[in-house]
């Protein structure tokens, strides 16, 4: 367990210096990004360390692994933010625990996550996932709506009751044109954030960058990145 937090405490303190050091290199202040670590596949007495550790956003991708985990956690100063691939299904459970739900890229999944907010009395904050790999009017491979579908699903979010439209999140795509061109890629989702708050002053968060990316998505202007590997180590199998 000590040996755990030692460890968890040597790789954020490396994260920490590369998020501070992409800063600089930006000229943004430090404030200006927030860390989230993605814990997915990684035990409650991870994330109880992290939040010793002074860590207050974690992310989860399956329903499944965090909802047993964020009830373990239920106690602690956290925020939760769910990024996986939502199904309408799974959608009680989610807005039982999560503080925001960076997977929004539908509209029936607006719909049921309104409604279960509204049905538990919750405001529940909402990333549009923009899918970059997509067609004009598809969405992504691993979900996300086409930047052609962002402004009609963002009046959607904005207009539905418990729900509130924070801003944007992307995955580096694998395929397509930005494939392998993280910078290119977060410097288009910044700009479809720019388009974004004409109409939606508030909505001003943008979620991009990953254990391997994180500096491109800091010098772009993300201002939230969302780090796994790099705190908790490889995952074991798929996550
Ligand atoms: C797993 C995951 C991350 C973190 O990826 P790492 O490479 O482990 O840092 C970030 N965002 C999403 C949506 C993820 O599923």
């Amino acid at each position: 367990m000590t040996d755990r937090n030692d460890e968890l405490a040597a790789n954020l303190a490396k994260v920490e210096r590369r998020i501070a050091a992409a800063c600089a290199a930006a000229g943004r202040k430090r404030e200006e990004v927030t860390l989230i670590v993605v814990t997915k596949t990684y035990p409650a007495s991870d994330v109880r360390l992290l939040s010793g550790l002074g860590v207050r956003h974690v992310a989860e991708n399956r329903d499944q692994d965090a909802a047993p985990k964020a009830a373990e956690c239920s106690d602690l100063p956290l925020s939760w933010h769910f990024v996986g691939q939502l199904q309408t299904n799974k959608v009680r459970s989610v807005v039982g625990y999560a503080d925001v739900v960076q997977s929004v890229d539908r509209s029936r999944l607006v719909t049921a996550l309104s409604k279960e907010a509204e049905r538990v009395g919750r405001e529940l904050g909402c990333l549009l996932q923009v899918a970059l790999d997509a067609g004009e009017r598809e969405r992504g491979e691993r979900g996300g709506v086409a930047p052609a579908g962002i402004e009609e699903l963002a009046d959607l979010v904005a207009r539905a009751p418990g729900l509130r439209l924070d801003g944007l999140m992307t995955v580096a795509p694998l395929t397509g044109e930005y494939a392998g061109r993280q910078r290119a890629a977060f410097e288009r989702l910044m700009d479809l954030s720019t388009d974004l708050r004409r109409a939606h002053p508030a909505a001003n968060m943008v979620s991009a960058g990953m254990s391997a990316d994180l500096e491109e998505a800091v010098a772009a202007g993300a201002t939230h990145v969302r780090v796994g590997t790099a705190v908790l180590g490889v995952r074991a199998g798929l996550g």
